[in-house]
């Protein structure tokens, strides 16, 4: 029988990082000795008392069986309460906090509940891929809003054509965004809100990295801003806050009518979060500030290692304020693709090609500083050699 795809399938955008991905298998296999700088994910484990709580709540009988969809109310308790302490954000927990199977489950569920035939959905280019997954499955018009470096990184909302703009619902924003390491203020929130509720656009701001930030830079929520509770929701995710991003738990909070629409989607798709699972999350959101400090200064020192090596080397690039990601320009004749080929031909190091994340990524290569220092300090040892000396 011959097995064709449906053309949802077909119409998803190329995956460009099939052949790094396949250099690096094969670089691994040969024995090379390979330093990934690719992957977004913490090397650190979930901090011990955290995976206690798991075994704990795990030898309890109860936990074993179908999860309430809607999570533990002690769980969007402690949800709300941490975004009341983090952000002085205030949450109703029967209404506006949706635990999620980590946040890209809810990210590419969200348009199911709201797209219909010639709805557009913007998304942020380069960015996250489930934004544009998410919204193709649901067989939305997707239109980007270009990522570029002389505006910060910062859709230019002016920009947005008023035709796709009314005919959009959702818009996908990410600050601390993946992959260029942007920040926002509030400013640029505000302003997003009026182009929301004047467009009658759902924002859904992407929050997962705003705790991983550097000298004394707060990222805010998108949520503190006046209004945005009427015109949008946020994502937030125990992933890299709490390096649990194989434990699957997120969270969707803010607008009640837009959650309700997500809850009734996955309650035709999923059967919530194991429940040990979100006892240990419980245990996790009460201890966030004792984790997040180490966790700070821990990629602090290897983001300053990287960036001073490589500036010493001859490559400058932006430093972060936040997030755990480089965005590096590329130089001399390489492109995106170009520059990866060869830091793993000639360096034996992993790093994304840009236009991965969409047409306004090429130019750049994104490097995770999910190594440990020493590492880094030998990737910058043999990035001079191979392309700096
Ligand atoms: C890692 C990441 C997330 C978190 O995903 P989970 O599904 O919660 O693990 C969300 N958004 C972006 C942009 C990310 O990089």
């Amino acid at each position: 029988m011959n097995i064709e795809y449906a053309d949802r399938l077909k119409r998803l955008p190329p995956y460009l990082f099939e052949e790094i991905d396949r250099a690096k298998q094969l670089a691994i296999a040969e024995g090379r000795p390979v330093i990934d700088l690719g992957v977004g994910d913490p090397d650190l484990p979930a901090p011990d008392f955290i995976i206690r709580k798991l075994n704990e709540a795990s030898r309890d009988p109860s936990v074993h069986r179908y999860a309430l969809n809607k999570g533990l109310r002690t769980l969007r308790e402690a949800m709300a309460d941490w975004y009341r302490s983090r952000f002085n954000v205030d949450l109703d927990p029967d209404t506006e906090v949706l635990p999620l199977i980590g946040s890209k489950e809810g990210i590419s569920h969200i348009p199911l509940a709201f797209i219909n035939p010639g709805d557009v959905v913007l998304t942020p280019d380069p960015g996250y891929p489930p934004y544009n997954s998410g919204a193709i499955f649901a067989g939305a018009e997707v239109h980007v809003m270009p990522l570029l470096e002389k505006n910060g990184f910062l859709p230019v909302l002016e920009d947005i054509d008023s035709d796709v703009a009314e005919r959009c619902r959702i818009m996908h924003i990410n600050y601390p965004n993946n992959p260029t390491g942007a920040v926002c203020d509030s400013g640029f929130y505000s302003r997003l809100v009026e182009f929301a509720q004047r467009h009658g656009i759902m924002v859904c701001s992407d929050a997962a990295y705003t705790e991983i930030s550097f000298d004394d830079f707060k990222p805010l929520s998108f949520l503190q801003t006046k209004g945005a509770k009427d015109t949008g929701i946020e994502f937030h995710s125990l992933s890299k806050t709490f390096n649990m991003t194989g434990w699957r738990v997120g969270m969707a909070v803010g607008n009640a009518d837009i959650l309700a629409g997500l809850a009734k989607v996955k309650a035709n798709i999923d059967s919530g979060i194991f429940t040990a699972i979100q006892i240990a999350s419980i245990e996790a959101l009460q201890n966030a500030e004792k984790v997040v400090a180490g966790m700070r200064k821990t990629y602090k020192e290897r983001r300053d290692i990287l960036i001073k090596g490589l500036d010493a080397a001859g490559w400058a690039v932006p430093c972060p304020a936040a997030t755990f990601y480089i965005w590096a320009p590329v130089f001399g004749k390489y492109d995106s693709t170009g520059l990866a080929r060869a830091a793993l031909e000639k360096a034996d190091i992993v790093v994304t090609p840009g236009n991965g994340f969409g047409e306004f990524g090429e130019g750049y290569v994104r490097m995770a500083l999910t190594v440990d220092t020493g590492r880094i300090e030998e990737a910058v040892r043999r990035i001079r050699k191979a392309f700096f000396s």
